[in-house]
């Protein structure tokens, strides 16, 4: 049985209140947090959408740039069967480069028309871009702006929290290191961070079981530390 005297109990009971307040604050500085990260997962998205985006615009340039050395390519040769046409002796070697020649046009003018369809395909793709940019530029700047009067409004529960946790630290002192650390170890097996819970009429306002009268007898003497058998939350008798 561990004693307690009641200004022990009172140091843990103004312990847990400064605890629940804290929680509280936390609560809030949480919402924050998660404000802030759902503000900038937009600009996320947009920065990898902008960057792919400008990587498919390369790709499509890349391209049109082939498309060139390949239309270069097939005019240079198409002078080279010229000249050589007119060096010819014999009409069927004339024949043979005039159908030579009659392909490497055909071949010139698909690939030109594939041509057209690209830079087509990158003039939409560019004005897309800069549109989309647009659009990020000025929902960063929204974004900016949102950011900084969350964290203004923060500010104050900033800092509440300070304040609470010195307060915390001062009443922790003045607590002997055992309850302390009985404390720490009851709040740690607790889900919302509650350790100690009053009883009213018998019952624990903890978890709202009526605690055995025989143990509601001796938490009334304020003698020795009780845990509530229910929740397992340290117990003190609330009179009112
Ligand atoms: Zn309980």
């Amino acid at each position: 049985m561990t004693t307690i005297t009641k200004e022990q109990m009172n140091t843990l009971v103004e312990l847990q209140k400064i605890e629940i307040e804290k929680l509280k604050v936390q609560r809030v500085l949480d919402a924050v947090a998660k404000k802030l990260t759902h503000l900038e997962a937009g600009l996320i998205q947009m920065t990898a959408d902008i960057g792919g985006q400008r990587e498919q615009l390369a790709e499509l340039k890349h391209r049109y740039r082939e498309f060139e050395d390949q239309v270069r390519e097939k005019e240079d040769l198409i002078r080279k069967i010229e000249e050589k046409r007119r060096a010819v002796k014999t009409n069927r070697e004339y024949q043979s480069l005039l159908k030579e020649e009659e392909q490497l046009k055909t071949r010139r003018s698909q690939i030109e028309d594939e041509m057209l369809v690209l830079m087509s395909g990158i003039e939409t793709t560019e004005k897309d871009l800069v549109e989309r940019e647009t659009e990020f530029a000025e929902k960063s700047r929204a974004i900016e702006a949102d950011k900084v009067s969350v964290k203004e409004n923060a500010l104050d529960s900033e800092e509440r929290f300070a304040t609470l946790k010195s307060q915390w630290d001062e009443v922790a002192r003045q607590t002997s290191p055992d309850l302390l650390k009985k404390f720490n170890q009851v709040k740690s097996r607790q889900n919302n961070g509650v350790a100690v819970a009053p009883v009213r009429h018998a019952v624990c306002y903890g978890c709202h079981m009526n605690i055995p009268p025989q143990m509601f007898n001796e938490l009334q003497r304020c003698d020795s530390l009780k845990l509530c058998p229910f929740c397992y939350r340290i117990l003190y008798w609330d009179k009112e």
